[in-house]
C-alpha cells in the first residue's frame, strides 16, 4: 500500500474513533494528548511518538507496547490501543487526570509518613505484580507515576523495561534509567539484576516522597555517580527510625544485601496501622471476558454474542480491544455499560465540529504535530525536537559499560550543559534522548543489547513498526531547529500574527510572502514599546492563537519594557478574534486551590502577572502570554527545548488571593522544581 494511504488511514483510525485535544504532557520523543473514546465517551491519553525523531528508539517503543499489552493491574497504567501510520506511532492509554507523583510531592514539599505509605504501598503492589509478569521497570521515578481520578497511583514509561530469558535472576548489562535513581551496580556498569536495581531505586522514591528532594544528587554527573556508589546521604530529623531502618534496607549499595520486593509486602514499616501485607496479584487479570460488555458490544456491532467474544478474544489492541476495555472499566467504575450507537461515530465524524477541527489537512501527520490537535493549550510540535541526532551526538557523554566507566573529566566537562542550570546534561535532557545517546556510543559494542535482553520482543515481531525513511544529514540540518536567538532575532520579534489566514493554514510554509509583507508592514508601525509582542517565526503557520511572546533576549530586560506590556496588550487585542479577545478582557480563571497551585498575598492579578513577566527574562525563559497563561520555555544547546512549562495566575474562592497554577510539560522534574520555586519566589509575590 502506498505510503500516503497508509499514513491517512492511520491518521483516520485515530480521528474517527477519537476526539484529540491538547498537549498533557511531554517526554523525550513523545507528546501525550488528552482524547475522548467517542464510542463510551471515555477520556483517554494519546501518546504520539514520530517514527523519525524516535531514530534507534523505536526499537525501545516496541518494548514498551509489548511489556504494556502483558501487563494488567490497578496500579500499571492500561494499554487501549495502538495505532501504526508509516510516521507515526499512536499508543491509547489509560487517563490519568492527577498528574505526575512528582509535581504533588513538591507541591506539598513533602508527604507525611502516613501517605507516603498509601502511595508506597501501591508502588510495591504494582513493582511485586511487575516482576511476577517477569519485568523489571528500569526508570522508576515519581514522574512515571500518575494519579489517576481516585487519587490511585498508576505505573508508565516501560521503554526501558526487560525481560530476561531467563526470567528475571538473570543478569542484565544495560545500563538505563534516570541517573540520580539508578543503583550503584548499574552506574558501574556491573552486571546487574533488574529486580534488585528497581528495589534501589524504589528506595530513591521513597526518599523523595518522605523527604522532597532527592537523597543523592549533584550537578555534576562525576559526583553524582561517587555519591550513589558509596550509598551514604542524609536522614532529616522528621524522618522516624522506622523510615530511616526501611530506606537503609532499600538503599544498599550490596544488591544482595538490599530488601526484595516480596520481603517489601510485609515489611512492619508497610504494613504499619493497615496490618495486613499489600496486595499486589491483579485485580483485572489479562484476558478476563466480562459478559455485560461482550452483550453490549454485540449489539453495537450487530454481530453474535460468540463472534464478537472470539473478536475480543484476538487481543490486537485495536479499537475491539480499547472498546472493550474501556467498557469494562467503565463498569468497574459503576458507570453503565452503554455505547452511542454506530453511527453516531459517522454523525461525528461528519458533524460541522468535527469536520471544522478534523479537516482533511489536519489529519495528516507527516510534518505538523500540531495539526492533529482540537484543543487550545499545545505548544507546538517543537517539543519533539526536529532532528534528534544533532543533540544526542552533542550530549554523548558516557562510558561504554556504565556511566563511571571510562568518563575523563574532559568528557565529564561535556557533561555539564552551560543552560539555565548548570546540572548534568542528563537531567536537562528528556529521558529518552539521554538514553539514546547512551546508546548512540555503546551501539558499535553491543547491537541491539536492549532486545537481546526482552523475551518479549520475538525476532517475528521485529517489523511491526515501519521504519521511516532514513535522514540525511542534510536534511536533518535543513530541519534542525535554529538557535535559540530564534525568539530574539530583532527583525523577527516585532511581529504580529494576523489571526485567520496563517491560522487556518495547517502546515508548512503557512503565510503567504504577500502576507508577510502585510505584517511587515503592521510592524513597521508599531511603536518601540510593542516589540515583545512577538511570537515564533517557527509556529507561525501553526499556532491557531494570537499570542504575545516574550524572550530572553538582553534588551529586553529594563522594566519599561514590561510597563508597556498592557498597552501592547491592547494593541494586539484589536486584532485578536471575538474568543480571544474575551480571554483576555474576561480576566484570569477562577479555580479551587489544589495542590499545583501556588497562593500568593495579593489580590490583584496583573500585578501578580507583570511580576512574573519581569523575572522570567532574567532566568532566560522564554515564554508565549496567552491571556493569564504563560507558556514557558528554556532553551538547551543546539536549540534543544530543555523545560517546558506553564504558569496560569488565576483567582481562588477560598481564600481570595491570587494564585499561580503550575505545570511541568517537559524537562527534568527537579530542575523544573528550582526553576518555578526561583521564579515565585524571585517574583516576591
Ligand atoms: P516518554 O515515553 O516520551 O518519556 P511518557 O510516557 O513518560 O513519555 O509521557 C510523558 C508525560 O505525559 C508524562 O510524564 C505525563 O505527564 C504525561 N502522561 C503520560 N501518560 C499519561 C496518561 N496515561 N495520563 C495522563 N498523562 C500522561
Amino acid at each position: 500500500m502506498p505510503v500516503e494511504r497508509t499514513e491517512q488511514r492511520g491518521a483516520d483510525e485515530l480521528h474517527k474513533y477519537y476526539e484529540v485535544h491538547e498537549t498533557i504532557g511531554s517526554g523525550g520523543f513523545a507528546k501525550v494528548k488528552l482524547g475522548r473514546h467517542i464510542l463510551t465517551g471515555e477520556k483517554v491519553a494519546i501518546k504520539v511518538m514520530n517514527k523519525k525523531d524516535l531514530g534507534d528508539d523505536l526499537p525501545r517503543v516496541k518494548v514498551e507496547i509489548e511489556a504494556m499489552k502483558n501487563l494488567s493491574h490497578q496500579h500499571v497504567c492500561r494499554l487501549y490501543q495502538v495505532i501504526e501510520t508509516s510516521t507515526h506511532i499512536f499508543m491509547v492509554l489509560e487517563y490519568c487526570p492527577g498528574g505526575e507523583l512528582f509535581d504533588y510531592i513538591i507541591a506539598k514539599d513533602r508527604l507525611s509518613e502516613e501517605e507516603t505509605r498509601v502511595f508506597f504501598r501501591q508502588i510495591v503492589s504494582a513493582m511485586a505484580y511487575v516482576h511476577s509478569q517477569g519485568y523489571a521497570h528500569r526508570d522508576l521515578k515519581p514522574e512515571n507515576l500518575l494519579i489517576d481520578e481516585d487519587h490511585n497511583l498508576k505505573l508508565i514509561d516501560f521503554g526501558l523495561c526487560a525481560k530476561p530469558k531467563g526470567g528475571l535472576g538473570y543478569e542484565l548489562m544495560t545500563c538505563c534509567g534516570s541517573p540520580a535513581y539508578a543503583a550503584p551496580e548499574l552506574i558501574q556498569g556491573k552486571a546487574y539484576i533488574g529486580s534488585e536495581a528497581d528495589v534501589w531505586s524504589m528506595g530513591v522514591l521513597l526518599y523523595a516522597l518522605l523527604c522532597g528532594y532527592l537523597p543523592f544528587d549533584d550537578d555534576n554527573c562525576m559526583a553524582l555517580f561517587r555519591k550513589i556508589a558509596r550509598g551514604t546521604y542524609d536522614n532529616p530529623h522528621w524522618l522516624s527510625p522506622g523510615s530511616i531502618l526501611l530506606l537503609n534496607q532499600m538503599m544498599q549499595v550490596d544488591p544482595k544485601r538490599r530488601l526484595t520486593v516480596r520481603q517489601l509486602l510485609d515489611h512492619p514499616w508497610v504494613m504499619k496501622d493497615y496490618n495486613s501485607p499489600v496486595e499486589w496479584y491483579s485485580k483485572q487479570p489479562l484476558g478476563y471476558i466480562d459478559e455485560d460488555c461482550i452483550t453490549e458490544m454485540a449489539v453495537n456491532m450487530k454481530r453474535s454474542r460468540n463472534s464478537t467474544t472470539a473478536l475480543v478474544n484476538e487481543w490486537r489492541y485495536d479499537h475491539t480491544s480499547a472498546t472493550y476495555l474501556l467498557l469494562l472499566s467503565k463498569k468497574q467504575r459503576g458507570k453503565p455499560v452503554r455505547l452511542r450507537p454506530e453511527p453516531a461515530v459517522c454523525e461525528d465524524l461528519c458533524s460541522p465540529l468535527h469536520q471544522g477541527l478534523q479537516t482533511k489537512e489536519a489529519l495528516h501527520f507527516s510534518e505538523d504535530e500540531d495539526a492533529v490537535i482540537v484543543g487550545s493549550l499545545d505548544f507546538g510540535s517543537d517539543y519533539i525536537d526536529d532532528c534528534p541526532w544533532d543533540s544526542v551526538t552533542q550530549h554523548t557523554p558516557v562510558g561504554v559499560r556504565g556511566w563511571l566507566d571510562g568518563v575523563s573529566s574532559n568528557k565529564d566537562t561535556r557533561l555539564v550543559s552551560p543552560s539555565v542550570q548548570n546540572r548534568c546534561a542528563y537531567s536537562q535532557t528528556p529521558e529518552r534522548g539521554r538514553t539514546t545517546s547512551y546508546h548512540q556510543e555503546r551501539r558499535d559494542h553491543e547491537q541491539a543489547s536492549e532486545n537481546k535482553e526482552n523475551l518479549a520482543v520475538q525476532e517475528k515481531d521485529v517489523d511491526i513498526f515501519v521504519l521511516p525513511h532514513p535522514r540525511t544529514p542534510a536534511s536533518c540540518k535543513k530541519d534542525a531547529r535554529p538557535n535559540k536567538n530564534v525568539l530574539t532575532t530583532p527583525n523577527q520579534n516585532v511581529k504580529v500574527h494576523g489571526s485567520k489566514a496563517s491560522a487556518v493554514t495547517p502546515k508548512g510554509g503557512g503565510s503567504t510572502s504577500k502576507e508577510h509583507s502585510k505584517k511587515r508592514a503592521v510592524e513597521n508601525k508599531e511603536p518601540a514599546n510593542t516589540e515583545i509582542l512577538a511570537f515564533s517565526p517557527e509556529r507561525r503557520s501553526r499556532s491557531l492563537d494570537m499570542a504575545v511572546t516574550g524572550d530572553s533576549g538582553k534588551k529586553k530586560r529594563s522594566g519599561k519594557m514590561f510597563g508597556s506590556l498592557e498597552r501592547g496588550l491592547d494593541k494586539v487585542i484589536t486584532m485578536l478574534t471575538p474568543s480571544k479577545r474575551r480571554a483576555l478582557r474576561d480576566g484570569p480563571r477562577k479555580i479551587k486551590a489544589q495542590y499545583n497551585v501556588t497562593l500568593t498575598s495579593q489580590t490583584n492579578p496583573d500585578q501578580v502577572l507583570n511580576q512574573i513577566l519581569s523575572i522570567l527574562p532574567e532566568k532566560s525563559v522564554d515564554f508565549t502570554l496567552k491571556g493569564y497563561t504563560l507558556k514557558c520555555r528554556t532553551w538547551g544547546d543546539f536549540g534543544k527545548v530543555t523545560l517546558a512549562f506553564e504558569l496560569e495566575v488565576c483567582l481562588l474562592q477560598r481564600p481570595e488571593v491570587v494564585g499561580v497554577r503550575r505545570k511541568r510539560l517537559k524537562g527534568d522534574a527537579w530542575v523544573y522544581k528550582h526553576l518555578v520555586e526561583d521564579i515565585l519566589s524571585t517574583s516576591s509575590l
